[in-house]
């Protein structure tokens, strides 16, 4: 038997349901958690898909009162969608030409989570991460074993890999040395070069006040196979934390791990920051261990949410697919919010 699941199970014969271990905690720490909020979601797009993601995702949450069930209907619409070469179907692949996928889950009121890294063959890799939370002991499956795991819960294996995208990673095969054997097309062309989307976070406060988040990613493009970005990493692509908020990152997924980003942000919030100066310090930190701002050669945005219904977005670059803008919907509908680049125009 797992340690946590006899944990779990000890806790049941004592008459303590997951919930209460919350308040076991509460009564050692001086922490006041905030105030509780209006349900909200945010992702961390822009107005094209920010409108596409949340407002589905809203729906989703009105109708079931389920923030899981919300930000996850949110992160498919993404993952499913060809025409978003970043996340799921259509995403850009790896070096070899296969569409690896990362995604990880999140829910405040367990602080449970569930990742799965390296997943081939499968669109909806965020609902397979939330499974991983909910239908195993474990919290991180990767590779054949997350096909595995997917199948035996009846996703179907699919070719993830696009036309645009193939072109896409042919143009980068054949251009990228003129001492291999690889020759480009004596005309040059490939394809229309399509919009960087870049990696997606929907995170959510629901209606009992119930902290959730996704993040969900094809990952760097042209990456070594096998390689795993920040996404699934909980504590840097993705952290939730039901007493303060929600956190989440996009870009250099490398910089994010190395500086545990989510979960600093996370703890940031927890001792007071706005989530826009906690975004912003993470930030600093990253260009900081970078030696400054002008050895930085690479994006990172970070979003964030508190329950007190404030917001914060800030990105390395001011113009990129990951500049600094996010959406958010409540009841008083969407709205697109802008926060700060660390460099300027
Ligand atoms: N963070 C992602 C990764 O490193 C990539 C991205 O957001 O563009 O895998």
């Amino acid at each position: 038997m797992g340690h946590r699941r006899a944990f779990l199970q000890h806790l049941g014969l004592l008459g303590l349901s997951t919930a209460s271990i919350t308040k076991i905690f509460d009564q050692k720490k001086k922490f006041i958690p905030f105030a509780s909020s209006e349900p909200m979601l945010m992702c961390s797009r822009g107005e094209y898909w920010g409108k596409k993601v949340l407002n589905p995702a809203w729906d989703v949450l009105i109708e079931t009162n389920n923030i899981l069930d919300a930000i996850e209907t949110g992160a498919n619409v993404c993952e499913l969608d060809p025409t978003d070469q970043s996340v799921g179907y259509g995403g850009l692949p790896n070096e070899r030409g296969v569409v690896q996928l990362d995604a990880s889950c999140m829910y405040g009121p367990t602080h449970r989570c569930g990742s799965v890294a390296s997943l081939e063959n499968i669109k909806k890799a965020c609902s397979v991460a939330r499974l991983v939370m909910e239908r195993t002991d474990h919290t991180f499956i990767v590779g054949p074993g997350a096909l595995e795991f997917a199948k035996a819960h009846g996703f179907p294996e699919e070719n993830l890999l696009t036309e645009e995208s193939r072109l896409r990673w042919l143009e980068w095969k054949e251009n990228m040395s003129d001492k291999d054997d690889w020759i480009p097309p004596a005309d040059g062309v490939y394809i229309k070069k399509a919009k960087k989307g870049g990696t997606i976070n929907v995170l959510g406060i629901g209606m009992k006040n119930d902290v959730a988040g996704i993040t969900t990613t094809s990952g760097l493009f042209a990456k070594i196979p096998g390689r795993v970005g920040d996404s699934p990493i909980i504590g840097a692509g993705l952290y939730v934390d039901n007493e303060v908020g929600a956190a989440g990152a996009t870009g250099r997924g490398e910089e994010v791990i190395r500086t545990c980003g989510s979960f600093l942000l996370m703890e940031k919030m927890r001792a007071g920051m706005s989530p826009q100066k906690a975004c912003e310090f993470v930030l600093e930190r990253i260009i900081d261990i970078n030696g400054g701002l002008d050895k930085v050669d690479f994006n990172v945005k970070m979003i964030a949410m508190n329950l007190n219904g404030e917001t914060g977005v800030a990105s390395i670059e001011p113009e990129d697919h990951a500049a600094p803008y996010a959406s958010i919907i409540t009841s008083k509908g969407y709205k697109l919010i802008s926060g700060k680049a660390m460099r300027s125009m």
